[in-house]
């Protein structure tokens, strides 16, 4: 029999809801005096929680699967930063079990794989930063990753369903077997979702990350000029752009490499991937070809990320070739 990856699917969908719990709460207890003080304490410490928490309960039920995750604790070790280590240890004990700040700092550290290996866990403990600071868009992205191939990816959007139409903030897939959303707090029924069948360019609804310097705006809006794309961009911190495009909420995702020489990270897109091309979707770098997971925590073979309904996949991609390359030459 194939395996379904029915026990890893409910490990990492637990996980993802811990996570997006305890993420909640510090997220709700944003205050303007608490954003004055620019350390950006709140995301630091609800970041750190949430690896801790995933990569714990990973731990538990797969003590040989690797976790490749951005955060790593050496902060924590620092004197000046004992009281982040405070937070983070109630808020745990608070919500999720009693433990040893030396403990949290290990559950930490499980997430520090950094090289490739046949199996192994990558997570995003809060993706989109600025987002989660600014009580708008984030995401706790988690996936599953065998010879290469996105076998789970997991989507915790905390703050998605106010703004889209089902309410749904929790989104997943596995590999052949669809995508799906449910309701992050309550118990509820996976419901599938699809792409959209848009096909004519000018109707498309598109997004792209919230910061200028993740994907270049510049480019996408000749891009849409090009294409005559009708509505204005989305701006969304966070593979929520993902979930949009998967749930048939948005058409296209764009994200237009804005700095030479920076390689995308593998946790900020694996969850998304799978979600998006298991809803019927396509995802490609500006070459056309497909994401490769299997060069480390870098998407070393790949720049510049397509994500499209698919039937609009041809369209966008050729436009954003022309568009990038002609910009490239200009530098
Ligand atoms: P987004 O919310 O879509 O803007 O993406 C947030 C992610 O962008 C963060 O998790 C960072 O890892 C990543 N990031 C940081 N610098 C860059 C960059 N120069 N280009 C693309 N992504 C970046
Ligand atoms: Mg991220």
């Amino acid at each position: 029999m194939s395996n379904t990856y029915a026990e890893e699917l409910k490990v990492g969908l637990t996980a993802v809801r811990m996570a997006a719990k305890i993420c909640r709460v510090v997220q709700a207890a944003i205050t303007p005096e608490v954003l004055d003080k620019k350390d950006n304490s709140p995301v630091t410490v609800a970041d750190f929680a949430s690896q801790a928490v995933v990569c714990h309960a990973i731990g538990e039920a797969f003590p040989d699967d690797p976790v490749i995750a951005e955060e790593d604790s050496l902060a924590l070790h620092q004197p000046e930063n004992e009281h982040f280590l405070r937070e983070i240890h109630q808020l745990i004990c608070d919500h999720y079990r009693e433990a040893f700040p030396d403990e949290i700092r290990n559950w930490i550290d499980r997430g520090g794989a950094k090289n490739y290996s046949a199996r192994f866990w990558t997570l995003d403990p809060i993706d989109g930063t600025k987002g989660f600071l600014r009580r708008d868009q984030y995401a706790i992205s988690l996936a599953l990753i065998i010879d290469g191939q996105i076998k789970i990816g997991i989507l915790g959007c905390p703050n998605l369903g106010t703004r889209n139409q089902s309410g749904d903030s929790l989104f997943y897939a596995i590999l052949g077997q669809g995508a799906f959303a449910l309701r992050l707090d309550a118990d509820s029924e996976p419901r599938r979702i699809h792409v959209t069948e848009m096909t004519d360019p000018t109707l498309a609804r598109f997004c792209e990350s919230f910061e200028s310097s993740h994907s270049s705006h510049n480019e996408s809006a000749i891009i849409a000029e090009t294409l005559g794309i009708k509505a204005g961009p989305v701006r969304m911190d966070s593979q929520a752009k993902y979930a949009m495009v998967a749930a048939g909420e948005a058409d296209v995702y764009l994200r237009l490499p804005a700095k030479t020489g920076y390689f995308e990270k593998i946790w900020d897109h694996a969850g998304g991937v799978l979600i998006v091309t298991e809803a019927g979707g396509t995802v490609t770098d500006l070459q056309g070809k497909l994401l490769d997971f299997s060069k480390g925590h870098e998407l070393r073979e790949n720049r510049g990320i397509i994500v499209t309904n698919g039937p609009l996949h041809a369209a966008i991609l050729g436009t954003a070739q022309s568009v990038t390359s002609e910009s490239a030459a200009l530098k």
